[in-house]
């Protein structure tokens, strides 16, 4: 089976791509690299350098494909509410250019990236597919609409749709021709922030009065390689008429702290740390229900922790 990536040169995307590649799949990668890497991009994929947000080329990504998966995205928290519109724009308009080239070119199956951002501030801990959705920011909001986008198109046109709500995405894929890993700039994200620290530049720790045992905020961590395999089994779950929303996680929390001490035992030496104020926006926990993830998908995740701070810290040496 072909399978049309977008964002195939980001961290996720490009991951997949390989993954795919690996296990006998055709793959055609979409991505503009205004975030994303070319360099990135396996060299067995065709690879179209140009913007979901152009018709005519999203139709010609989609030829002789059976199957999107999509992750094409801006997806940066702050920058959503600082700068909105494009937000709305490649990820809302950019969903619906694509769909619409789907439903023309009739290309029936789809995978989406969404987000646990579509929760926003949990009332319930661990949060399933039936929690409230109140994203707290545009960029959970984008995400939000194009699921609401996509559950439509399912039942007015039979698009066979899955969308998977992720919690923190971490960890790095060791591919044939090299790591493919997290390459964000500005970097945000704790993981990356924690392996990068140093005593000149130590890790700013937002928060350590939070209702939490150890006063850190908890977040759920699932492996990038766990991940892919869930989108793969996706890809095989998804029924036409039909659009599920899943979870993935790992199903367990880790604190800001559990994750340095993890991070101090992979790299052998103390990671020098500040204690910061809290960051805007930042719920204390985020936990997901992951039973969906398992019954539908058949999958469970198998890569803990420590496994994704030590894949992390090798690929960036
Ligand atoms: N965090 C931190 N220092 C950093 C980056 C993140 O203390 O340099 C905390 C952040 O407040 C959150 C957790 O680590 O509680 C995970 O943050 P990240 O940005 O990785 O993912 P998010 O949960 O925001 O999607």
């Amino acid at each position: 089976m072909k399978v049309l990536v977008t964002g195939g040169a980001g961290y996720i995307g490009s991951t997949a791509t390989s993954i795919l590649l690996d296990r006998g799949y055709g793959v055609t990668v979409l991505d503009d690299c205004s975030t994303g890497h070319a360099e990135s991009v396996d060299a067995r994929a065709t690879f179209i350098n140009g913007s979901i947000l152009d018709a005519a080329t999203v139709r010609k990504a989609l030829a002789g494909v059976e199957a999107v998966l999509h992750f094409t995205a801006k997806s940066l928290v702050g920058e959503s509410v600082t700068k909105p519109e494009i937000y709305w724009n490649t990820n809302v308009n950019g969903s619906r250019i694509l769909l619409e080239e789907m439903r023309t070119l009739g290309v029936k199956r789809l995978v989406f990236s969404s987000t646990a951002a579509t929760y926003g501030e949990p009332k319930e801990i661990p949060i399933t597919e039936n929690s409230q959705t109140k994203p707290t920011n545009p960029y959970g909001a984008s995400k939000l609409a194009v699921d609401y986008m996509i559950t439509s198109e399912a039942v007015a046109h039979g698009l066979a749709a899955i969308s998977l709500r992720y919690f923190n995405v971490a960890g790095a894929h060791k591919s044939a021709r090299g790591w493919l890993t997290e390459k964000h700039d500005p970097e945000t994200h704790l993981i990356p922030n924690i392996l990068r620290a140093s005593a000149e530049k130590p890790l700013k720790i937002f928060g350590t009065d939070w209702p939490t045992a150890d006063g850190t905020c908890i977040r759920d961590y699932i492996h990038v390689v766990d991940l892919i395999d869930a989108h793969i089994a996706a890809l095989d779950a998804a029924q036409p008429g039909t659009h599920e929303i899943i979870n993935l996680g790992s199903g367990g929390g880790y604190s800001v702290k559990e994750v340095i001490a993890a991070a101090q035992s992979s790299v052998g030496h103390a990671i020098p740390a500040d204690i910061a104020p809290r960051r805007a926006g930042d719920p204390a926990v985020l936990i997901a229900d992951i039973s969906k993830a398992k019954s539908i998908l058949k999958w469970e995740p198998t890569r803990d922790i420590q496994a994704m701070v030590s894949d992390t810290w090798e690929s960036f040496h």
